[in-house]
């Protein structure tokens, strides 16, 4: 028996949750989405992250098992798949207890803390002792992560899809319920997946009001400072970021950024990007050469993108709208790539169950 299934949403989201369900030969794929990998957009969050893997879930949430259950996926795939633009990366993280209080400093608290759940999950991790601290900094830490070239991982994503049979197709989806009548076989839908993101907010059936954006202005260099750097947060304004990271194959380097709730906004803030660069030269002095300040990084991108925040956390469950089973992804603010292995995997769960109760129906 066959299963036709269709994913509203081509971001991270919408893709791994493809990929999963793609190695089921049974799956009949149909993905739908208005932007796909190569377009930038203030609609479409995947494409601006970093991305990388810094783990923020509080310990015993969803978010945390999620987060954990992801690690051991990108860590397989960026040893045996080269191509998908995932390299390993050292990684520095510096707390600041005066951030606590901050939008920047209450999202970091799990990275940042001393003694986090995850140093048990990424290798290498190791407390830098007090005396080698910079004046400011409480703790730091370093570890090994990922960094994810999201201009080569997505478009890889896709092709393992495609190699499977997949079919991607442009669309723009007014009710969720219309996203049933689009697989490629001309049939209707047995479920439907909805990644559409931030765009839960509007879509109709959904019009989840829970869903917000946290903006995030980003700077895209071709300098190459070697580890990964995050701060619990800056001088300059709490809902101010400060994080460096080089993506895989000549991906170019992220310099953030910002964490600005409920703020829209698409275009670059041009004294945003000054403040963004200057600190991290300032964290960071070898991103540049001596003597240098933000004339000795070579730009190749300013950028915003919106986390697609939801109060509550991330929406994983069945619904029913219309007559057409919905399975429910979406809602991963700033760590849509670190937990998208474990999302993807319970709404994988979720369609099987979905598709168990359809199959008994037809016997
Ligand atoms: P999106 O990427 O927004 O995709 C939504 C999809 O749905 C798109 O294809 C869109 O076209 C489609 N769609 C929406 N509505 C419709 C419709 N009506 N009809 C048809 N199609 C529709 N995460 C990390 O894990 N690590 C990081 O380092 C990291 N850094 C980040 C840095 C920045 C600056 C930003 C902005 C985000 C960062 N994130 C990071 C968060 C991450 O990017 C998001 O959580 C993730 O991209 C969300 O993916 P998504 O697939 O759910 O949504």
């Amino acid at each position: 028996m066959s299963n036709n299934i269709v994913i509203l949403g081509a971001g991270v989201t919408g893709l791994t949750t493809a990929y999963l369900l793609s190695q089921d030969p049974a799956n009949k794929i149909t993905v739908i989405a208005k932007h796909m990998p190569g377009d930038y957009d203030i609609e479409y969050a995947s494409p601006w992250a970093g991305a990388n893997y810094m783990p923020v879930g509080k310990e015993g949430s969803n978010h945390h098992a999620w987060e954990r259950a992801t690690w051991p996926a990108l860590k397989a795939l960026c040893e045996k798949y080269p191509e998908a633009g995932i390299h390993f990366r050292d990684s520095l993280i510096y707390n600041r207890k005066k951030d606590q209080e901050s939008a920047t400093g209450q999202w970091f608290s799990e990275l940042v803390q001393p003694n986090p759940w995850y140093k048990d999950v990424v290798p290498d991790f190791e407390a830098i002792p007090e005396s080698q601290l910079a004046p400011g900094i409480d703790n730091a830490q370093k570890f090994t992560s990922v960094c994810i070239n999201t201009a080569v991982y997505l478009p890889w994503l896709i092709g393992q899809c495609v190699k499977t049979g997949a079919v991607f197709k442009r669309a723009v989806v007014k009710h969720i319920s219309e996203a049933a009548d689009a697989h490629h076989s001309g049939q209707k839908a047995d479920v439907v997946v909805n990644c559409t993101g931030l765009a839960s907010k509007t879509l109709g059936g959904v019009l989840d009001d829970k869903m917000y954006p946290a903006r995030g202005q980003i700077v895209v260099v071709r300098n190459d400072p070697g580890e990964m750097v995050s701060v619990s947060g800056t001088d300059d304004g709490e809902d101010e970021a400060l994080y460096i990271m080089t993506r895989a194959a000549g991906g170019g380097t992220i310099l953030g950024g910002s964490y600005q709730k409920h703020n829209w906004d698409a275009l670059p803030d041009p004294n945003l990007a000054n403040r963004i660069m200057k600190r991290a030269i300032a964290i960071c002095p070898k991103l540049v050469k001596e003597g240098e300040g933000i004339e000795g990084l070579s730009i190749i991108r300013h950028g915003v993108g919106l986390r697609p925040l939801r109060d509550g956390g991330p929406r994983v469950e069945k619904d029913q709208v219309d007559g057409v089973k919905i399975v429910h992804n979406y809602g991963h603010g700033g760590f849509g790539y670190q937990a998208s292995f474990g999302c993807a995997e319970d709404a994988v769960s979720l369609v099987n169950e979905v598709l168990q109760s359809k199959n008994l129906s037809k016997l």
